[in-house]
């Protein structure tokens, strides 16, 4: 058994370390371990998962989510609490990469076995715009996953409760304060995800004046309705297996699009009508606000980040118990399968699409965030500080892609977009809604130059021969793709880059 070891085990000098269990440290792990490499890999958390203790002054108010619900600690990381969506960057993002697309892609089918969402197929026959997939893996927590393998493995040794407080160099060897005790070791992996990476580096002679810089999550919320001319067409716009994973259809643009009309990267699906907003009349939606607006019962349901988005300002239980009492049949035919689809079958459904003979659900969109050099992460009197905001810009972006996508649905017959606001009140309604935390992304950012990158285009970091960083942090731009997917194939780029500089020597 290598996981759970104590750090007093370990031998004084290592050859390669990685820092963080997520998906990023494991996929590092794990791939090493198959190209024939001893690793040890040092986790603040132990096999169960619990909230980051991480502090953070994030400024403005309300922007950012506080790491208590965005960051979780444990053997599996944050998988622990995320969705599992599973989406590959698009050929636009590359614009400001340091590598083409074609380089991270051939590591698509790796990432997508690692993460276990079936194959790396992110297309499916659709009508045009509407072909682009998001994939599920199959069991969401990687600790799960991946337990028993590392309980086996002879060349993966997981140390549990074993927080770095600090990283140095000493000559050719990186020096790694954990637990009490100080390691030496020949290679590092940074897989802390994007916050804590800032905070370790920040204290390590040398690193890029970009550390922290160009933070970048996702636009994510809805502000209007898709009106379907055939309702029947929300069967296309449904969660559907596919190679054994559950996938869905995103509305996409055309790539010129976001050229043409100046909008940053954004897609869009169908969704229920917001589970708070009782105004929907449905049994079942009401049912499950009721559910989750219990925190000790949606707990147990849904993360906590989750739950709260469900619930929103939550309120108004007796209209919400009236929907439920209206259609006691349907609200336990509806249940009974979602409990089945949700806890019972395997793989376990995602979600689900209540269908109405109107054809009208909501339209919800997640998008790309701007790269902004003040939108960032810095480390003061040893407290994170966070700058993190949205800009009127960004949400007219989104404003303006709904007037595309409505154009272009009704174009091809598919329906209309009805929107939650008038005109003059629709990019603020965006602003209102827009806040991140959980998608940390281009805090140690990939480039070219060290002046405006932190880590070079192998993941390495500049000025550092021997320490790497892996995860989502990386990326230089967010795209509108979630970003675990790319943070893994990128870490088992690294991992086969790791190996090779382990042959060459
Ligand atoms: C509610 C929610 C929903 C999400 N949904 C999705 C989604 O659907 N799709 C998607 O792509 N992404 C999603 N995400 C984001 C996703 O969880 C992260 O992108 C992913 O977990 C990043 O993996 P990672 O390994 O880089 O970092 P993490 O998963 O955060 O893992 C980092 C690990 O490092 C450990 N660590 C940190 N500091 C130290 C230290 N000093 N010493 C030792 N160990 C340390 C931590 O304990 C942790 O285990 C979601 C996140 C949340 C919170």
């Amino acid at each position: 058994m290598t996981v759970r070891r104590g750090v007093s085990e370990l031998a004084p000098e290592l050859d390669i370390v990685v820092i963080g269990a997520g998906p990023s440290g494991l996929a590092v792990a794990i791939t090493l371990e198959k190209l024939g490499l001893d690793v040890t890999v040092l986790e603040a958390g132990g096999l169960r998962p619990r909230a980051s203790g991480m502090a953070i002054d994030a400024v403005p108010e309300g922007r950012h989510a506080e790491p208590e619900i965005a960051i979780c600690e444990g053997l599996g990381g944050t998988s622990w609490w995320w969705g599992g969506r599973c989406v590959p960057p698009d050929p636009m993002d590359f614009r400001e990469w340091p590598i083409p697309e074609t380089e991270l892609a051939q590591w698509y089918e790796a990432a997508a076995e690692f993460l276990g969402c079936g194959p790396a197929r992110f297309e499916a026959e659709g009508p045009e715009g509407f072909s682009a997939l998001e994939r599920w893996a199959r069991v969401r927590e990687m600790g799960l996953v991946w337990r028993a393998h590392l309980e086996r493995s002879e060349r993966i040794a997981v140390c549990l409760e074993a927080r770095v407080t600090a990283l140095n160099m000493n000559g050719n060897l990186a020096e790694i304060n954990v637990s009490g005790r100080i390691l030496r070791a020949g290679t590092v992996v940074v897989a802390t995800g994007g916050l804590a990476s800032v905070a370790l580096l920040a204290g390590l002679d040398g690193v890029s004046p970009a550390l922290g810089k160009y933070y970048a999550g996702h636009v994510f919320g809805s502000v209007a309705d898709v009106v379907l001319d055939d309702p029947d067409f929300a069967e296309v716009a449904d969660f559907f297996l596919d190679g054994g994973t559950w996938v869905r259809r995103r509305f996409a643009l055309p790539q010129n699009s976001h050229v043409d009309e100046r909008i940053l990267n954004v897609v869009f699906w169908v969704d229920n009508a917001a589970f708070h907003d009782w105004r929907h009349g449905s049994a079942i939606l009401s049912a499950v606000y009721l559910a989750l607006s219990v925190s000790a019962v949606g707990r147990l349901l849904v993360s906590e980040a989750i739950r709260r988005r469900h619930v929103g300002a939550g309120g108004n239980a007796g209209r919400h118990v009236r929907n439920v009492l209206r259609d006691p049949v349907g609200l336990c035919r509806d249940a009974a399968r979602i409990v089945r689809q949700r806890y019972v079958e395997r793989p376990r459904r995602p979600g689900f699409l209540i269908r109405n003979g109107a054809g009208r659900y909501r339209l919800t969109f997640h998008g790309a965030q701007a790269t902004r050099a003040d939108n960032r992460v810095s480390v003061e009197d040893g407290r994170l500080k966070v700058a993190y905001d949205f800009s009127r810009d960004e949400a007219a972006s989104i404003v303006r892609a709904h007037e595309v996508l409505d154009e272009r649905l009704r174009t091809a017959g598919l329906g209309r977009l009805e929107w939650h606001a008038e005109p003059e009140e629709r990019v603020e309604t965006v602003l209102a809604q827009l806040g991140d935390g959980f998608h940390q992304q281009g805090v140690t950012r990939m480039g070219d130059d060290a002046a405006d990158a932190v880590v070079d285009g192998g993941c390495r970091l500049f000025g550092h021969e021997r320490i790497f960083v892996a995860g989502p942090g990386v990326l230089p731009t967010s795209g509108q793709a979630n970003p675990t997917f790319a943070g893994c194939a990128l870490a088992i780029r690294l991992a086969h880059h790791i190996a090779g500089i382990h042959a060459a020597a």
